[in-house]
C-alpha cells in the first residue's frame, strides 16, 4: 500500500477520504484534526490533560504539544487500583518523559484517605460509575485550584458515538448535554472548561497515531472493568462505517447539532455544602462517597 500523497509505504488507509497516507502524512492529518477542535473553538492558555496511562490519553497528550498557543500539563490520578495502578502510574510517566515534560500526580489515598477498591467495597452501586465520576471531580478541581485554562481528556470519536448509542439504549439523555468537544466553563460554579481534541478520530487513527510516533502506552483492562456495554456498540459502529465511511462523523456532527438545541435552562446547579464545587444536591457525590461531609 502506497501513501496517496507521496508514494512511500503506507501505515494507514483513510476510507472515508479514499486515500492511504504514510507516517508523514498521517501526522498532517491526525494534527490537522486535533487542529480544527483547537482553532474553531480557540483552545489555548495551560491545559491540563488527563492521563491515564492509555493510549487515547498519551496521545492526547503528545498531539496537544505540536500546537505553539498550548501550553501542556500532564496529569494523573492514582487510584489505587493494585498493580494495575501501579503500572499506569509508570506508564503515564514514560509518556511524559518520551516528549520532556514533569507527570503531576495526585493520590486518591494519600490526599482523601480511601482508594477505589476500598470505596468499591463499601458500595453496592457500579465501581466504575463511582470511579468515573471521582476522576472528573479530581481534574476539574485540580485544574481549578491551579488556575489552568482547560481539562483535556483522551474521548476520540468511536469513544463518543458508542458511549452515546449506550445512553440512547438506556434513555439516559442528560450527557447529551456535553456532547461537542468544547464545554465552556462556568466560573460561578468553579468548572473548568473541557476540550476533547481527539474528538473527530477514530480509534484505530489513535492507535497508528501512537504506533507510529513511538507513544509509551499500555492496554490492559483494569481489573475492576466488568467489560464495557460500549465495546459491542464500538464493534457495530466500526462495522457499519467500514461499509459507509463517513457514518461515525455524520452520528457525531448530527449528535452535536441535537445537544446545540437542547434546552439546558432548567439545569439547576449549586455549590456543595461541603467542598463549594457544582452539584445538583446540598452535598455532592463526590463528598458524600468519600464521606467527607460532617
Ligand atoms: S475500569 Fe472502571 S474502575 Fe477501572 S479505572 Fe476504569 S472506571 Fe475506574
Ligand atoms: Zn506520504
Ligand atoms: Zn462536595
Amino acid at each position: 500500500m502506497e501513501c496517496s500523497n507521496c508514494g512511500k509505504d503506507a501505515v494507514i488507509r483513510i476510507n472515508w477520504k479514499e486515500k492511504n497516507y504514510c507516517v508523514n502524512h498521517f501526522k498532517r492529518y491526525f494534527l490537522g484534526h486535533v487542529g480544527k477542535v483547537i482553532n474553531k473553538y480557540g483552545v489555548s492558555g495551560r491545559v491540563m490533560v488527563a492521563v491515564s496511562g492509555g493510549k487515547d490519553s498519551s496521545t492526547c497528550l503528545e498531539a496537544l504539544t505540536h500546537f505553539e498557543n498550548i501550553e501542556v500539563v500532564p496529569f494523573h490520578i492514582n487510584l489505587g487500583i493494585d498493580e494495575y495502578s501501579e503500572k499506569s502510574l509508570e506508564v503515564a510517566r514514560q509518556a511524559c518523559e518520551g516528549i520532556g515534560l514533569d507527570l503531576n500526580v495526585l493520590d486518591l489515598k494519600e490526599k482523601y484517605g480511601k482508594t477505589i477498591p476500598e470505596i468499591n467495597d463499601q458500595r453496592d452501586a457500579k465501581v466504575c460509575g463511582i470511579c468515573g465520576m471521582i476522576k472528573r471531580y479530581l481534574m476539574n478541581r485540580y485544574a481549578d485550584e491551579k488556575g489552568y485554562d482547560y481539562v483535556a481528556t483522551g474521548h476520540n470519536l468511536s469513544d463518543e458515538v458508542a458511549s452515546t448509542f449506550n445512553n440512547l439504549a438506556n434513555v439516559y439523555l442528560t450527557p447529551f448535554r456535553g456532547l461537542k468537544p468544547v464545554l465552556e466553563e462556568k466560573k460561578e460554579y468553579n468548572l473548568v472548561a473541557r476540550v476533547k481534541p481527539l474528538y473527530f478520530l477514530k480509534d484505530r487513527e489513535c492507535l497508528v497515531y501512537a504506533e507510529t510516533n513511538n507513544i509509551t502506552f499500555f492496554s490492559e483492562e483494569c481489573p475492576l472493568s466488568s467489560g464495557s456495554p460500549t465495546n459491542e456498540l464500538k464493534e457495530w459502529l466500526h462495522k457499519l462505517d467500514s461499509e459507509r465511511p463517513k457514518i461515525l462523523r455524520n452520528f457525531a456532527k448530527s449528535f452535536m447539532r441535537i445537544e446545540e438545541r437542547m434546552d439546558t435552562d432548567h439545569e439547576e446547579l449549586k455549590r456543595c455544602d461541603n467542598c463549594g464545587y457544582a452539584t445538583a444536591t446540598e452535598v455532592c457525590r463526590f463528598c458524600r462517597v468519600l464521606d467527607l461531609s460532617s
